[in-house]
């Protein structure tokens, strides 16, 4: 590390997030960037125009509380607006959380592989890191989750469904394992692709029977705003209020709130648009498996293709001649759903490269 300047010796052993590639071009094909789970329908109607209204005027600072926005979510999810807390994106909460629980000394209980980041905010808080392997099936494994929390733990964070591998935590499973961790050590349910789920656990009830439990939301997936960077925690209010402590002010942009606020008003098409790109996702899901592949459930706006390192590498590089962008991570490739004729394109690659 550099002597230059006092920076803390632990930023050499932070994992680096790598974000998604983007498409390399070849000619006569259109690119496709499939590595980032973006939604790759056109804006819902309204959005633009909330947007531009929104950015009237771009001297002022928005509404540091998000109070209209916090009301609508609050409304649609019938909790306390004191439990909803919005930030720049699910990441902005996930974050948060890390910093109102871990410290050095501390110990952050995840399964693995998961979200990226969860590994990098343990690594900024100091906290020892407690990866779980996830079952052969790409499943949490409770049991293991449960034996890993000790009397360091301050959190432990759940992804359903989980990305990268797909599955969704079920009510059973959920319920089985509040019951186990202690009831001050608070777990985060991280819901980013809920909405593109055909099964999964209802975090909303039960929080209602276990405080601890802590929501993170966002409006960058099946609502389509990534770019704008805006998503929401629900918390108990001692929580929400320890998280709107750590939580810089005005980090969710009037364009951002605007166009959220917009979107929620049009859940309906929202949940239409996710169904729609879940039935791709199914019928992606089976040709792949039909070829061969080991395809776990698949319940996000992805695909995940189980390979051994040296196929994965292989994988990735065919998309990349297709001019594709796939996610290639430890243990196999992610695939976001996007126009058909990006998929299909990776369905000729999968077929030339069958197991
Ligand atoms: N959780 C999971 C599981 C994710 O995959 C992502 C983004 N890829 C996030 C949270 C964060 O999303 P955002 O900050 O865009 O809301």
């Amino acid at each position: 590390m550099s002597n230059r300047f006092l920076l803390r010796d632990a930023l050499a052993e932070f994992p680096p997030y790598v974000p998604g590639k983007p498409p390399v071009s070849s000619p006569g094909l259109t690119p496709y960037k499939l590595s980032s789970n973006e939604n790759h329908l056109p804006p819902l109607p309204g959005v633009l125009d909330a947007l531009t209204a929104a950015a009237a005027v771009p001297a002022n600072y928005p509404d540091p509380t998000a109070a209209a926005l916090v009301a609508d979510i609050a409304d649609r999810l019938d909790v306390d607006p004191a439990e909803v807390v919005p930030g720049a994106g699910a990441s902005e909460i996930l974050s948060a959380l890390t910093n109102i629980t871990l410290e050095s000394g501390t110990s952050v209980v995840y399964p693995w592989p998961s979200f990226e980041m969860y590994p990098i905010l343990a690594s900024a808080r100091g906290a020892e890191k407690r990866p779980v392997a996830l079952l052969p099936d790409g499943r949490h494994d409770f049991a293991g989750l449960a034996a890993a929390i000790d009397d360091t733990t301050r959190l432990v964070l759940l992804c359903s469904p989980n990305n990268p591998t797909g599955p969704t935590i079920a009510d059973a499973e959920l319920e089985g394992f509040l019951a186990e961790v202690p009831d001050n050590v608070i777990v985060v349910l991280d819901e980013a692709y809920l909405e593109f789920a055909s099964e999964a656990a209802d975090g909303l009830a039960a929080r209602k029977k276990h405080a601890n439990l802590v929501l993170a939301r966002t409006f960058s997936k099946a609502y389509g705003l990534a770019g704008l960077r805006v998503g929401y925690g629900v918390a108990d209010v001692e929580i929400a209020t320890a998280l709107r402590q750590v939580i810089a002010p005005f980090s969710v942009t009037a364009p951002a709130q605007a166009a959220a606020r917009e979107s929620l008003a049009r859940i309906d098409e929202v949940a239409v648009r996710a169904k729609e790109v879940a039935a791709v996702r199914d019928r992606f899901a089976h040709d792949l498996r039909e070829l061969g592949f080991d395809v776990p459930d698949a319940q996000g706006n992805y695909v995940w293709i189980a390979l051994d390192p040296e196929a994965a590498v292989a994988f990735e590089g065919a998309c990349a001649e297709q001019a594709v962008a796939v996610r290639r991570l430890q243990g196999g490739v992610r695939v976001s759903i996007g126009p058909d004729e990006a998929l299909d394109r990776v369905l000729k690659v999968a077929a030339a490269a069958r197991p």
